[in-house]
């Protein structure tokens, strides 16, 4: 089994920051990036967003898939080295730690940063995740996408009843002629004050009890097939764009109860503003930490926070 130094687990905006960093610090990490498997993609929820905005020194944006991009090759420019495997399991029992991939052999590590994210979850639908993989009009974060020209001055659709669903109503009113905000049942599972806000805002309409059977549309979004839940009857409904709010799933499935996690199922870090877990040596970054911010830019950030707390606690246990 061969031994490595430092393993990143994850290949998004946390993964590779952690792993420029950890390559110009000398740890020589391994980073396993993961392998295609339907929406979900080496890069993260990136992958799969068109234009980003919001990540600084990008004035005229830059497509998701495009930002991955450099990030890997800048993280490879200074020696950090890739697997395209999932890793399937790791040992956290004992040290060095055992990581198994998909495919090839097991590797030994001193120290592991896991940086697997969060993927939004879909409604699963017909035409949706096509929709969503092409840029037309489908998507799971308002607050990274509803600024887009393709949404502007549209009537938009939001599914979900949550917290989630709510911030991505009020964020994408600011864009939208309308905001329909399409919620299964006739109550919210949100917090009052973010349910009053929205039920308060005149651009935005409840459509209580529905749930949406298929996406209309070829290369665009057109509409949305509705079905009352109540009365089973179906209905027709014409947006220009769609936001899927109905939660997160972080991906920590991998690790099989080793790791402290929160209710949601998010890895549990040790102290406020600091990356490290429950387990020595085991540091967490991006969205499988964080149920909170899940933007590019503190994904990042976070990844090269767990990068110089595990070299620091590599040079004091060498
Ligand atoms: P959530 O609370 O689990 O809500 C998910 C919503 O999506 C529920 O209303 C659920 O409907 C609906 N849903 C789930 N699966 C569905 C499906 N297949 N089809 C249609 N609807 C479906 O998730 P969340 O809103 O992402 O929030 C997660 C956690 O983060 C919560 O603790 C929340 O408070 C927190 N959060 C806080 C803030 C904030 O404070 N600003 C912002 C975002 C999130 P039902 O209600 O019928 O189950």
């Amino acid at each position: 089994m061969t031994k490595e130094t430092l393993v990143i687990i994850g290949s998004g905006p946390a993964g590779w920051t952690a792993a420029l960093y950890a390559a110009r610090a000398r740890l020589q990490p391994l980073v396993f990036e993961g392998e295609p498997m339907g929406t979900t993609l080496p890069g993260g929820q990136l992958m799969i967003t068109t234009e980003v905005e919001n990540y600084p020194g990008f004035p005229e944006g830059i497509t998701g898939p495009e930002l991955m991009e450099k990030m890997r090759e800048q993280a490879l420019r200074f020696g950090a080295r890739v697997i395209t495997e999932n890793v399937t399991e790791v040992d956290l029992r004992r040290r060095p730690f055992r990581v198994q991939p998909s495919y090839s052999e097991a590797v030994e590590a001193d120290a592991l940063v896991i940086a697997t994210g969060a993927n939004a979850k879909w409604l699963g639908v017909p035409n949706e995740e096509r929709l969503a993989l092409a840029g037309g009009g489908v998507s799971a974060c308002a607050v990274c996408d509803a600024a887009l020209p393709v949404f502007r001055d549209q009537v938009l659709a939001v599914v979900g009843g949550g917290d989630t669903a709510m911030e991505e109503a009020l964020y994408a009113s600011k864009f939208a002629s309308q905001v329909l905000l399409i919620h299964r049942r006739d109550r919210f599972r949100a917090s009052p004050i973010m349910a009053e806000r929205v039920l308060s805002h005149p651009k935005i309409r409840v459509l209580w009890n529905r749930k949406v059977v298929e996406v209309l549309g070829a290369a665009q979004i057109e509409g949305l097939r509705l079905e009352d839940t109540v009365s089973g009857e179906r209905s027709d409904l014409t947006v220009g764009g769609m936001f899927v709010a109905i939660g997160h799933q972080p991906n920590t499935a991998f690790l099989h109860g080793q790791i402290e996690l929160t209710p949601g199922g998010y890895i549990r870090l040790r102290e406020p503003h600091r990356m490290a877990t429950h387990v020595e040596g085991v540091f967490a970054a991006g969205d499988v930490a964080d149920d909170y911010y899940r933007q590019a830019v503190t994904a990042a950030g976070s990844g090269c926070m767990a990068a110089l707390e595990a070299e620091r606690w590599l040079s004091h246990t060498a």
